[in-house]
């Protein structure tokens, strides 16, 4: 067969099917069209998840007659002025978007420039553009795009429901509401509110207000009263936004959202830091809530990558995943104790008076009867009784320890209110932070057993253990091969104390097997640590003093992220009075 240049609209139709894969995208890009025309509103209407029809209209700049002529047209845009690709400064600049759309369904646009006396209208149906006409609208554009897929019935079979295909849409225009708090934001689905983002209001004066106002519209309350601010610049790129407190976790990535120069984008770069950022504070399985915003020098990044635009490649990726592993685990550390209010308003909800007795611990309790010493943290100096001066002391946020309750928890009064701890949990972190910091300065310090242990596994597990001894040596243990099947354990990290020699090398054969070969434990302290810390915790079910209670508490305040355990679980509940009160109908 001969070979030909195609034909305008199949050639459209084919670069259509890239862009637009499904209405979403359509939303996508006509909103980023609004967005760049400077509009201050813009409103989104669906009917049938947008296949039915897709409606966005913007008080935008609009369009002159000749200009409308020309946006439909394939390559026709007005963002490239100066033929630079390097420095994009709007979200469109392919000049393809009302081509393509035009290309799959049937589009009509109004548009009126301002100082222009009327607007214009014009349609396209089946790749094929009608005159523009003379048309009545305010200030702004009007974009309605009917049947989509209407003439690619191929296309139209792959569609999800209507449900699913509106949900899809209401995520694009949320991601690209939250970068622009200052636009208004209105979709709705047959009268049915599905996004609203007001304006922030005049008196968020501020910034990072303002946006993260619109981040609370878009994940929610909970977010925002559980947001750590983020700010850090490094050579040139500046990364601004909000994160989740650990405790506020969820079972999936999808509340983690990049943004970069006011694009959202996909990218496995960001997964990657985050995970990194919070591996010491979340089980794998459970993921932090984020919004970043990076800035980025138009000539480090790389936008033009796909036609969607939603992937980026950076120049210099290991700079930008440095960024935001080190400006994250900043703000983590600087919010110290806090646990989210969540988990608080969680427990008063189970609190409710009448409610079903359905009280359930935090942890499960683990056995009674521990009776080892408390290892590393001793009774504080002060005489008894100087415990009750923390109280309203600003210094003392957890408060002095007013008693123990069944062996487990800890209960403290704070200046406004009363805060439960969770002794094992909150000890096992302060063993675990302190060990961390021991690996940092150069060694966890040992203490040889008086009496060497000889540890029964089975041979594969006792292979494994002799083959990391090195690397468990680093990190305090000492152990060596005792025969096929045991190994002999001669001295444990000091940190733990007086612990649990046979459960410990057990577990940590455990964690081994699970890690794999491949990893080195440094890499993996998180795990081994944890194993370890965890070996060398108070126990639930031990009774503490005064002192000891007092003292750990005053740890805490003093440990970073010791507001949650090492798998993302709190170590400490908070009741104000004022909900305390509420409790019981005093307010
Ligand atoms: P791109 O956005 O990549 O330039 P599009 O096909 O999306 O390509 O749009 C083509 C041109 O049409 C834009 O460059 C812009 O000049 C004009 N245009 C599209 N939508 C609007 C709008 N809502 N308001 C004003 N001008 C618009
Ligand atoms: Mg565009």
């Amino acid at each position: 067969m001969p070979i030909r240049l195609l034909p305008p609209e199949i050639v459209n139709r084919i670069a259509a099917g890239e862009v637009v894969e499904r209405p979403a995208a359509a939303v996508k890009e006509l909103v980023e069209n609004a967005i760049d025309a400077g509009a201050r509103r813009i409103e989104v209407t669906l009917r049938e998840g947008g296949l039915g029809a897709i409606v966005v209209s913007d008080d935008g700049a609009g369009m002159s007659r000749d200009e409308l002529v020309l946006a439909v047209e394939r390559h026709a845009t007005s963002k490239l002025p100066d033929d630079d690709l390097v420095n994009i400064a709007t979200l469109g600049f392919r000049g393809e978007a009302l081509a393509s759309i035009g290309a799959v369904g049937r589009l009509a646009i109004a548009t009126h420039r301002q100082n222009d006396p009327h607007a214009w209208s014009l349609t396209v149906v089946g790749g094929v553009k009608s005159a523009p006409q003379p048309a009545a609208l305010g200030q702004g554009t009007r974009v309605e795009l009917n049947d989509l897929f209407h003439a690619t019935p191929a296309r139209l079979k792959f569609m999800r429901k209507p449900g699913t295909e509106s949900s899809h849409a209401a995520d694009a225009v949320k991601r690209l509401a939250m970068a622009y708090p200052d636009i208004d934001f209105t979709m709705t689905e047959d009268g049915r509110v599905l996004f609203r983002g007001p304006a922030a209001s005049r008196d968020l004066l501020d910034e990072a207000g303002a946006r993260l106002e619109r981040l609370a519209s878009v994940m929610g309350r909970d977010f925002a009263d559980n947001a750590l601010a983020v700010s850090a610049t490094r050579e040139g790129v500046r990364l601004t936004g909000h994160i989740g407190l650990p405790t506020l976790n969820r079972g999936n990535a999808a509340q983690q959202y990049l943004f970069v120069n006011g694009r959202p984008v996909r990218d496995r770069l960001l997964q990657g830091a985050v995970r990194a950022a919070y591996q010491d504070f979340l089980a794998r399985d459970r993921h932090p809530l984020v919004a970043l915003f990076l800035d980025v020098p138009p000539d480090e990044v790389d936008v033009n990558v796909h036609p969607a635009k939603a992937e980026v490649r950076f120049r210099d990726s290991g700079l930008v995943r440095g960024l935001i592993v080190g400006a994250l685990r900043h703000a983590l550390a600087e919010a110290g104790h806090r646990a989210s209010t969540t988990v608080s308003a969680a427990a008063l909800g189970s609190f409710r008076p009448g409610a079903a007795p359905s009280y359930t611990p935090l942890r499960p309790s683990l056995p009674r009867g521990f009776a080892e010493p408390l290892a590393g943290f001793e009774s504080p100096s002060a005489p008894p009784g100087a415990a009750t001066e923390s109280i309203g002391n600003k210094a003392h946020p957890l408060g002095a320890a007013r008693a123990q309750v069944h062996e487990t928890y800890i209960v403290a009064q704070t200046a406004d209110g009363l805060v439960i701890v969770d002794q094992h949990a909150a000890h096992e972190r302060l063993v675990y932070e302190r060990m961390k910091q021991a690996l940092e300065d150069g060694g966890v310090q040992r203490q040889g057993l008086l009496l060497p242990e000889v540890v029964e596994l089975d041979e594969a597990a006792a292979r494994r253990l002799v083959e990391r001894s090195t690397e468990l040596k680093e990190l305090g243990l000492v152990l060596e091969s005792f025969g096929p099947a045991s190994v002999v354990v001669r001295e444990v990290p000091a940190l733990l104390g007086a612990t649990d020699v046979q459960g410990l090398v057990r577990d940590l054969a455990d964690e081994i097997a699970e890690l794999g070969a491949a990893l080195s434990l440094k890499e993996r302290l998180e795990e081994v640590c944890g194993t370890l810390a965890c070996h060398g915790s108070v126990r639930a079910g031990r009774r503490l003093a005064q002192g000891e209670m007092d003292a750990l508490l005053r740890q805490m305040e003093a440990t970073p992220h010791s507001g949650q355990c090492n798998h993302g679980r709190p170590t400490y509940v908070e009741l104000k009075l004022a909900d305390i009160e509420r409790l019981f109908g005093r307010r």
